[in-house]
């Protein structure tokens, strides 16, 4: 979600707790604000802080006027077989490939794992909205995989503008199976202490004894429901740290980034407000029913029902797609 939701969503699970809304216009009004920043704050820890503390153990410097998908490939499949023998887990930086202030080539990596390989591939050229400026000639390179490896995520890992992501490979258990496999970990950095339900708990405890039960469970609910909304996209979060070691895989019902989502989590954030104010009121200025109608179920009927319909569309595009792609590498030499 962005940050904005985050603030304004952690503001509304605020104005639930009782007498927090009465004191608003009093003395204690900055309880909302603050329960708003703590909103805010497992993101701005993971990138101004959590980030910077993890070490990494190979970076890929791809090179924009010589890139070759092969050499990619080959170092990837290096690592995972590095990884696989020794059980270690390890962190690879992919770096971009900046070709002017606001030009960059984009990269990227495909693991398969219903073909049990990885595909590397040059993309097109984009700006630093990570919009589309130019095609390139494609350039493409595909190494089978020796072991099983899981990749939970939707869609290809594409690596483009500032510093590009980090991943982490690291053999595990399959669940459901409990054979070994390598799995994926896309920014590893992200989302493991800092979106915790138990630091949550913690926060609005200890915030709690030094400036009131209000205070803290206002601070406490605008961390949870941070952390419960980043639960509703593909990422997930480790939600019990430090009882529980890894992010466990999100509801995947949403990209974070998505307009919508963060449209209709804004909109149901005011009504939630609005209504605590209603309830407050010493006069309420229009009915639950009112509310729940038009506030609640009708938005959430046509913008839940547009995103829906939207992703439905997508998916058919993805499959027009793939098979443009498939006919362009048929045509194109493969490097
Ligand atoms: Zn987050």
């Amino acid at each position: 979600m962005k940050g904005f939701t985050h603030f304004i969503s952690a503001v509304a699970a605020a104005s639930c707790v009782p007498g927090v809304i009465e004191h608003a216009s009093s003395e204690r009004g900055l309880i909302l604000v603050l329960a708003g920043a703590f909103g805010l704050l497992p993101d701005w820890l993971d990138f101004k802080w959590t980030r910077y503390l993890e070490t990494t153990h190979h970076d890929i410097r791809p090179d924009a006027n010589a890139f070759d998908a092969n050499a990619i490939a080959t170092e990837l499949t290096a690592i995972l077989d590095n990884v696989w023998q020794t059980e270690t887990s390890q962190r690879v930086q992919l770096h971009t490939m900046q070709l002017a202030s606001d030009r960059w080539q984009r990269y990227s990596i495909w693991f398969d794992p219903y073909d049990q390989q990885l595909t590397v591939k040059r993309g097109p050229i984009v700006d630093t909205g990570q919009q589309f400026v130019c095609e390139t000639q494609l350039r493409t390179a595909t190494t089978a995989l020796q072991m099983p490896v899981y990749y939970g995520y939707d869609g290809d890992l594409k690596v483009d503008i500032f510093e590009g992501p980090t991943i982490e490979f690291s053999v595990q258990r399959d669940p459901k199976t409990k054979q070994k496999r390598i799995e994926v970990d896309f920014l590893p950095w992200h989302r493991r202490w800092t979106h915790s339900l138990t630091l949550g708990i913690v926060f609005g405890a200890v915030l709690g004894i030094f400036l009131g039960w209000q205070t803290g469970l206002a601070i406490g609910l605008g961390w949870i429901t941070h952390v419960l909304q980043d639960q509703l996209g593909h990422m997930g979060s480790n939600l019990w740290w430090p009882i529980t070691k890894r992010r466990s895989s999100g509801l995947k019902w949403m990209h974070s980034g998505d307009a919508i989502p963060n449209f209709l989590s804004v909109w149901l954030a005011v009504a939630v407000i609005l209504l605590n104010i209603n309830f407050a009121a010493q006069v309420p200025q229009f009915s639950v029913a009112n509310w729940l109608i038009w506030g609640v179920l009708l938005p959430s009927v046509v913008l839940g029902g547009t995103y829906i319909y939207g992703q439905r569309l997508t998916k058919s595009q993805r499959q027009t797609r793939k098979i443009v792609e498939l006919m362009e590498e048929l045509v194109e030499p493969q490097v």
